[in-house]
């Protein structure tokens, strides 16, 4: 331990503490509480897959370390699942990059895109590492709030035109967005298209919720707008879609000077990693459309289970057009500060939610949210809405 009255950490990351999620799952596990906090599935996905990992492991393919861009097989079924469900082609060899979890992806394109002083417009709340990273890469966040409208949280298009400025070197855009659950619409896409195009600003987009979208909702890459594909990172993860979570398999697709560029700062954070799951993945990525239709019918059952529980128990409820999370405001149960409300919680009810507040820049305006995730086995969110439902009365 140094002596120096210099703190540890870094100025950079002062501020970021431990994330909320590994706080909410420890007080879930202290407290007996169900925890609908961190976004985990509680079952695993297709056993398929599993099997397919564990043939990986036995037969000795991916043991050792695999290429450092990702085994070919993974590579190839990236690009192959963009061109069968958008329409985009990417070289598997320049154009696909295998990253650990989306969550390395996002670190990497930051640290690779950045220099100190670019300005990264993102919208508010966001996913908490993308605060952290920004930061890392000695960038400015500069954020946009969506704020609530009708009944979702909507982007006003013109706070993000009057948000850009000579030193915006990017948007990060998130599209199932996490927390709110708002999937963007083709309008909206086709404005912040426009919007970079003409103010040439790269565009790092994170759909690890693709295939998560209900009702009418439809999941647009960016990339495929007008003039995008070469200024656009997107971001993938197999965490969300196929429900392993702990496998960390992500990955991105761009142009080649983009990919190269992300490749050069992810060669010296993970290198490699994941290595059989990586061929776990390339068969998941090959299932067939029922599958990605039963996921999804089966995760619309579950929003609509837990958005009637938490509507009984007193919230308002912002039922997601995409993500597996809900988002409320507590103020109709006569609560204004989410993040005591959360603390409360496990005590009053038994469950664990995440205060939106930390996704914020702007506390204030996030105070009143708070996110469940309803990626859970049905009787669990039976149990969790009978539980909330105590509020009513408390
Ligand atoms: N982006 C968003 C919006 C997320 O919600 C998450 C969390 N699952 C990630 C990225 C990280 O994904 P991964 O687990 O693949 O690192
Ligand atoms: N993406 C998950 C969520 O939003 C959490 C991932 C994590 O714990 N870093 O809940």
């Amino acid at each position: 331990m140094t002596s120096s009255t210099r703190p540890l950490l870094n100025r950079r990351l002062a501020e970021f503490g431990t994330t909320i999620f590994a706080e909410m799952s420890a007080l879930a596990v202290q407290t007996g509480s169900i925890n609908l906090g961190q976004g985990f599935p509680d079952t695993d996905g297709p056993e398929e897959v599993r099997e397919a990992a564990v043939r990986a492991l036995r037969d000795g393919r991916g043991n050792q370390y695999p290429p450092g861009p990702g085994i070919p097989e993974l590579r190839t079924a990236i690009a192959a699942h963009q061109e069968r469900r958008y329409a985009l082609s990417y070289d598997p060899d320049t154009e696909v990059l295998v990253t650990a979890g989306a969550t390395e992806a996002i670190a990497a394109t930051l640290l690779a895109l950045l220099e100190p002083g670019d300005e990264v417009i993102a919208f508010e709340p966001y996913y908490d590492s993308y605060a952290a990273c920004i930061a890392m890469a000695g960038g400015t966040r500069v954020p946009v709030t969506l704020r609530p409208h009708e009944g979702s949280f909507r982007l006003d298009l013109d706070e993000l035109r009057a948000a850009v400025t000579d030193r915006t070197r990017l948007l990060l855009i998130n599209t199932p967005h996490n927390p709110t659950g708002t999937v963007l619409t083709r309008e909206e896409l086709t404005a912040i298209a426009e919007l970079a195009v003409e103010r040439d600003l790269l565009v790092v987009t994170d759909e690890v919720y693709e295939h998560l979208v209900f009702d009418e909702a439809e999941h647009l890459p960016l990339a495929t707008f007008p003039g995008m594909r070469e200024r656009t990172v997107t971001i993938g993860s197999a965490g969300k879609t196929f429900s392993f979570t702990g496998w960390k398999v992500g990955w991105v697709t761009a142009q080649p000077a983009l990919v190269s560029a992300v490749r050069s700062a992810k060669q010296f954070l993970t290198y490699v990693s994941s290595g059989p799951f990586q061929y776990a993945v390339a068969e998941a990525l090959s299932l067939p459309d029922t599958y990605f239709t039963a996921f999804r019918e089966d995760m619309l059952a579950k929003r609509d289970l837990l958005a009637a529980g938490l509507a009984d128990a007193g919230f308002e409820v912002f039922k997601p057009a995409g993500t597996y999370f809900i988002t409320t405001d507590i103020r109709p149960l006569g609560e204004t500060d989410g993040f005591a409300f959360c603390r409360a919680l496990p005590e009053r009810a038994g469950v664990v939610a995440i205060p939106n507040a930390v996704f914020y820049d702007h506390r204030e305006a996030g105070a009143p949210f708070v996110r469940f995730a309803f990626c859970k086995r049905t009787d669990v969110l039976e149990a969790a809405a009978e539980r909330l439902a105590k509020l009513r009365t408390q």
